[in-house]
Parts: structure tokens; C-alpha cells; sequence
């Protein structure tokens, strides 16, 4: 495709090197994608198929947004990234400022909790909503960018070179079916569906997918922060008896002075969605911190569930054809364990790359043509490391569903052992945070004086 015309940015004029990108889905990996293809496109639009958004309440196609959703400090530094200084919109829009991990209260059974050292790293707290309006914001801030309700792509289509260059979008009395050409569609749409059935409608083969079966229950609730909260943590992890017990929680401080209570559990240890009963729930965790935080508050409006079965890594990355024209992202190629508090910051790193992507073929002559298959290729490097940081641990679990890696009793053992060695060597724990944090990949725990020093940790368990 040749270069379109003129862009500035920054100061410097370069060229767009499509007139029009579509983004199918207005989460936070299609508000993210939209920013990185805003300054390589001359239009971007975003087609989401629910009704308007109020901005503080969450919509139907992202009802995930009624719990918990920390945003990774990797994942912010990303998002900074593509729509820089938005650490600062999200305090303005009232985002609890958060120092890793000095303000985390992270506790495990029959042991002390994890030392709340600050490291320098800086985050933020506060709902999903929150992050997607304060997103939405700056997306339609850039000028090029639309962002149209009511949008529901039914297919995407092809044209005589195999390149997708369109999608039907049906509107909200489903009788309207309208055709939006593209150079590029990103499919945002949480599953993948779209560029599956592409593949299927043009003889493509679908990828191979990795599936881990956790069949997860999620209930949230929110409360008043009381005015005698504690001030030695404003965020508490309590984690499981692993492999015993799955109950575990998170408490997080939200916009309004409020908390937000995620509980999570499997099988026999689904937690509830009455108040009293939660309470109940919570007093079986592996520590009392939350409970006691809580017991005397009365939620704020309804206690709220979400039902998970697996965690899904979709291997476009392998495929061996991938037409041009259009790329999946987020969790329409990965879907994560949430209790990881991954999803969001995978999706943005994704949207960098693709921003990089862009910027590094812009001056070639047809700079789309096989882009998603570099961009996916890629994305197997960044998905990797939080794909196994979940999908370890919960292999731990005899009912976990899928192929255990051959050496899970050692990686086990190595994540046991690392996490005793951080309570006591602070260049450890900072290490493990940033793997954790995503902002380095989980092969630094490659360095040989540290697989010394845990497997001496190792043998002295
Ligand atoms: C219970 C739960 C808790 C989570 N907690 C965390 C957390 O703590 N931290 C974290 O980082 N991540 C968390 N996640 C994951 C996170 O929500 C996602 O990974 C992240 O939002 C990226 O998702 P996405 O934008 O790719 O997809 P989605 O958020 O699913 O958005 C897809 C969008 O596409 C729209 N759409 C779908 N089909 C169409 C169509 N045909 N046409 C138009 N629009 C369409 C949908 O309406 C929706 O708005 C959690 C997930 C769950 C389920």
C-alpha cells in the first residue's frame, strides 16, 4: 500500500500508511490498539457493539468490569506509552496512586507477610470502568479516532488478493447491515471469533489452542472505606493453601473512598453472592486481614459474580498462512486467569508492539503486507512469561484441566523457593516483582548465581 499523505506528529512530518483502520471492540485492547494506529492512519474507527457507556458502571460486553482489575505497572508504562501522561488522568478521575509494593499487604499461609519494601514503582488502583473511560477519553481527544455504539461486526471479508479490506456491521435494530471498508481491521473483540471464522470462510486452518481448565467463580462486592481503615497497606492479597485450598482475595482501594472485595474459588469453595455469607466465606481464608477489615461494613449495592471455565492462548503464531489485513489482540488471542491481573497489561504491551510495528514499516512499500503475521509471532514472546506465572501455580491444583508441563514439580519448588528467598534478599524481591509486573521477561530468573542460590533454598526445604 503506498503512503498516503502528510501526517504530523510531533513536530516531524511523516506519512500515514492507510487512510482508514477499523478496531472491532471498545475494551481495553481495542482502545489501546486504537491509539497505537492513530498515528499511522489517516481515520480509526472503533465499532463496539454495546450501548452507550455511562462511565462509571460496567456494560454488558465487558461485565468483568463489576470486579477486581489491577493494571500491572508494565501495563500502565504501556499505556503511557501510547497515550502519554494518562498515569495523571487517571489520578485526576480519582485512581488511587499505589507504590509497589509498599502498599501491598500480600500474605500467605503459616508464614509472615511478604516485607513491604517500595521499590520506586508507581501505580494505580481503581475500577475497570474507570480505566475505560479515562481511555475513551483520550482516544477521542487525538482528532482521527471514532468510537460508534451500537456496532455489532457480524463478518469480516476479503478481497480478490485474499487481503481482508472490509466488515459488515449490523446496528442496534439489527435490521441495518452496512459494509466499512479498511487497510487494516484489528479484532478486539474478546474472542476471536471474527478472525476464526474468517480463517474457516476462506479454507484457512485454525490455530491450535492451549487450554487450561480452572472453572473459576469471582464475587465482588464494595464497601465504604471505614475511617479506621488501617494506614500500614491500602491493597491485601491473601493467597491460598496451595494445593489444598484455592479460596483466596483481593481488597483494593477504588475511586469514592470505597473498596472493592474480590473473592475468588473453585469447586467446593465457590464463594457466595450474599454479604453474610461471604463474611462466612472469608473468615476460611488463609489469613484474617480482610475479614477483620470488613466484618462491621455493609456492601454498596449488589454483590456481583463471574463464572470463568478456562483460560485460552489462541495460536494464530503458528499458523503457517495468516491473511493480511487484519490482526487479532488481547484476549481474542489470549485470555488469562484473572487472579493474575493480567489481561489488561498483556493487551497494551500488544498494542505497543503493534505500535512499533507500524512505525518501523512505515516507510516501506507496502507496509501491511505481513504485519499481523510479524505482530503475532511477536506476541508469543510477550505472552509467554504471564501465561506460565498462571498457568504454574495453578497446575498445583489435581483439578486443573490441560497438559502439565513436564517439569511442574520443579517449577513448583523454583516459585517456592524464589518467593522465601525475596522475604529475605530485597534484590530478589524486586526482581520477582518486576517479572511479575511485567516489566522483564520471566527468563531473567535464568541468571545463573540466582538458580545457585534458589536450588540451595530448594534443597534446604
Ligand atoms: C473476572 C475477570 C477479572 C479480571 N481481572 C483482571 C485484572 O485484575 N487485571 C487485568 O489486567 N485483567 C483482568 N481481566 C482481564 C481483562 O478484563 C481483559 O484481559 C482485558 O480487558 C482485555 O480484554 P479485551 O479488550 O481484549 O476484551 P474485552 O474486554 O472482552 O472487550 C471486547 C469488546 O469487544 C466488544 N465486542 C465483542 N464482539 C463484538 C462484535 N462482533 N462487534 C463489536 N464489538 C464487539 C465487546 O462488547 C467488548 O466491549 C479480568 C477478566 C475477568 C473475566
Amino acid at each position: 500500500m503506498a503512503q498516503v499523505e502528510a501526517r504530523q506528529n510531533g513536530g516531524t512530518s511523516a506519512a500515514f500508511i492507510g487512510r482508514h483502520a477499523i478496531v472491532v471492540g471498545a475494551g481495553v485492547a481495542g482502545l489501546a490498539a486504537a491509539g497505537a494506529l492513530s498515528a499511522y492512519f489517516e481515520r480509526v474507527t472503533v465499532l463496539e457493539r454495546d450501548g452507550a457507556f455511562s462511565g462509571t458502571v460496567p456494560r454488558s460486553g465487558a461485565s468483568q468490569g463489576w470486579h477486581a482489575h489491577g493494571l500491572l505497572v508494565g501495563g500502565q508504562l504501556a499505556l503511557s506509552e501510547l497515550y502519554p501522561g494518562i498515569g495523571q488522568d487517571f489520578l485526576a478521575a480519582g485512581a488511587v496512586p499505589m507504590r509497589v509494593n509498599q502498599d501491598l499487604r500480600e500474605e500467605y499461609p503459616g508464614r509472615d507477610p511478604v516485607p513491604q519494601r517500595d521499590f520506586g514503582l508507581h501505580g494505580y488502583t481503581m475500577t475497570r470502568p474507570l480505566i475505560e473511560s479515562t481511555l475513551r477519553r483520550r482516544a477521542l481527544q487525538r482528532g482521527n479516532i471514532v468510537i460508534c455504539q451500537n456496532s455489532a461486526v457480524r463478518q469480516l471479508e476479503v478481497d480478490r488478493n485474499g487481503r481482508v479490506s472490509a466488515v459488515y456491521r449490523t446496528t442496534m435494530d439489527g435490521d441495518t447491515v452496512e459494509k466499512l471498508s479498511a487497510d487494516l481491521v484489528v479484532d478486539a473483540s474478546g474472542r476471536g471469533q471474527l478472525t476464526l471464522d474468517l480463517l474457516q470462510s476462506i479454507g484457512h486452518p485454525q490455530p491450535r489452542e492451549t487450554k487450561i481448565g480452572i472453572d473459576l467463580c469471582y464475587s465482588t462486592a464494595i464497601v465504604a472505606m471505614p475511617e479506621n481503615a488501617p494506614n500500614d497497606w491500602k491493597l491485601v492479597l491473601t493467597q491460598p493453601d496451595i494445593p489444598h485450598s484455592y479460596r483466596r482475595a483481593v481488597m483494593l482501594p477504588i475511586e469514592g473512598g470505597r473498596w472493592m472485595l474480590t473473592v475468588a474459588g473453585r469447586g467446593c469453595e465457590r464463594p457466595p453472592v450474599e454479604w453474610d455469607a461471604l463474611l462466612k466465606f472469608l473468615q476460611g481464608l488463609s489469613t484474617p486481614t480482610i475479614y477483620n477489615a470488613v466484618r462491621r461494613s455493609e456492601p454498596i449495592g449488589r454483590l456481583a459474580r463471574f463464572l470463568l471455565p478456562e483460560n485460552v492462548w489462541r495460536h494464530f503464531e503458528g499458523l503457517d498462512t495468516m491473511p493480511d489485513g487484519v490482526i487479532p489482540i488481547g484476549d481474542a488471542i489470549c485470555r488469562f486467569n484473572p487472579v493474575y491481573g493480567q489481561g489488561m497489561s498483556v493487551a497494551a504491551k500488544e498494542a505497543v508492539l503493534l505500535h512499533h510495528l507500524l512505525g518501523a514499516r512505515a516507510s516501506q512499500s507496502d507496509p501491511l503486507c505481513g504485519l499481523g503475521r510479524e505482530f503475532l509471532a511477536e506476541t508469543r514472546l510477550l505472552i509467554e512469561t504471564p501465561w506460565s506465572m498462571a498457568a504454574v501455580p495453578d497446575f498445583a491444583y489435581p483439578d486443573t484441566r490441560g497438559d502439565r508441563p513436564a517439569d511442574l514439580e520443579r517449577s513448583l519448588q523454583f516459585a517456592a523457593a524464589l518467593s522465601r528467598l525475596a522475604v529475605r534478599d530485597a534484590s530478589v524481591q524486586r526482581l520477582a516483582i518486576e517479572v511479575w509486573h511485567m516489566l522483564k521477561p520471566r527468563s531473567a530468573y535464568r541468571d545463573p548465581e540466582l538458580i545457585r542460590r534458589v536450588e540451595a533454598e530448594m534443597a534446604a526445604a
